[in-house]
């Protein structure tokens, strides 16, 4: 929690797991390169960058596993936003979860270099539901274990299921994937993800395939240049926040939808009009996340920073 905010606007009890946002993911150290300089071991992860942006809209529940070597630094970094961490497991027989990429000219394109699964490859997610569960994000990570959490939540009790995903795992695990894809209200990827899932180039037509698998409510971002939203029978889409300096790219798709799924669950329902708010947030959120290295910039940031970002990103796409 930063020094300008107060402990209710961080909104978040630590004591239960009453919480009615929970995220599985990954929880990682990464080592990062871009055009503007390179950060050996950071800390990163899919379910890190979602919840740290989620608990500035609501109470959220991490479930993800760790290894020994996993930093108490880290687990600081997370109990700043009284993210509830109960579920975050630590294996002492192995090692976290590692990811190394790079970004060249193109920031939009993550290239990776090396991926160590460590101790997700033991992992047996265990989540821990309660009555007040409402939204599940299953972030990027192996679809097999997506698919084990939801064998244990009560669907038709949530209001949303949604989930990401990356070339990783489109790659090497399609199949689990695709069986995944039919249990989900939801799904977030980007446009080359969206292309490499459905073999068609054209995201309308990609959205549409993708629709056919399961979710119903398709989010295609595309860096710099937006992200659109299928729902029903309506098409929506937004360009990015406009940003002089973009310094690392990690964590922006996570925090999209950390920034969008905290909206959707403090407003607590999904319609048409909440899901363009919500698409907006997490836009907004993604726009701090690029401007420094790993979760650095999200660590300075305030309730009043976001919303003053969020309402000059509202005039400016107003016409
Ligand atoms: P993004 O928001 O797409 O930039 O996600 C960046 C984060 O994803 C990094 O912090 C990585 O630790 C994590 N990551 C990279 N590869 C994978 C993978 N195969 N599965 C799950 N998480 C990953």
């Amino acid at each position: 929690m930063s020094n300008t905010e107060t402990k209710e606007e961080s909104q978040v009890s630590q004591t239960s797991n009453n919480q009615p946002l929970l995220v599985v993911g990954t929880v990682a150290v990464d080592s990062v390169k871009t055009p503007f300089g390179e950060r050996e071991q950071c800390f990163g992860g899919s379910a890190s960058y979602f919840s740290y942006c989620s608990s500035f809209f609501t109470p959220v529940q991490l479930c993800a596993v760790v290894g020994d070597d996993f930093p108490e630094e880290y687990r600081n970094v997370l109990q700043e936003r009284d993210i509830n961490l109960n579920g975050l497991e630590v294996n002492k027989e192995g090692k976290t979860f590692r990811w190394e990429g790079k970004y060249e000219a193109d920031l939009n394109s993550a290239i990776t270099l090396d991926t160590h699964l460590n101790v997700l490859l033991d992992f047996d997610p265990k989540v821990q539901v309660n009555d007040s569960l409402e939204y599940l994000f299953l972030a990027n990570f192996d679809p097999d274990l997506q698919l084990k959490v939801i064998e244990q939540v009560d669907k038709p009790k949530l209001k949303l299921t949604a989930l990401d995903t990356m070339n990783f795992w489109i790659e090497s695990k399609k199949e689990s994937l695709l069986n995944v894809l039919k249990h989900v209200d939801m799904i977030v990827l980007n446009d080359g993800e969206t292309r490499l899932l459905t073999g068609e180039t054209n995201l309308i037509k990609g959205a549409k395939k993708i629709r056919e698998f399961g979710p119903g409510i398709v989010v295609i971002k595309k860096g710099e240049h937006g992200v659109l939203l299928f729902f029903e029978d309506q098409y929506f889409a937004l360009p990015a926040f406009p940003l002089e300096d973009v310094f690392d790219p990690t964590g922006a798709g996570d925090t999209f939808a950390g920034g969008m799924m905290g909206y959707l669950t403090k407003v607590g329902e999904v319609t048409a009009d909440t899901l363009k708010q919500a698409i907006a947030y997490g836009t907004i959120m993604a726009s701090f996340t690029v401007e420094k290295f790993s979760l650095d910039r999200l660590r300075e940031l305030d309730q009043k920073q976001i919303q003053e970002r969020f309402e000059l990103f509202r005039k400016i796409t107003n016409f």
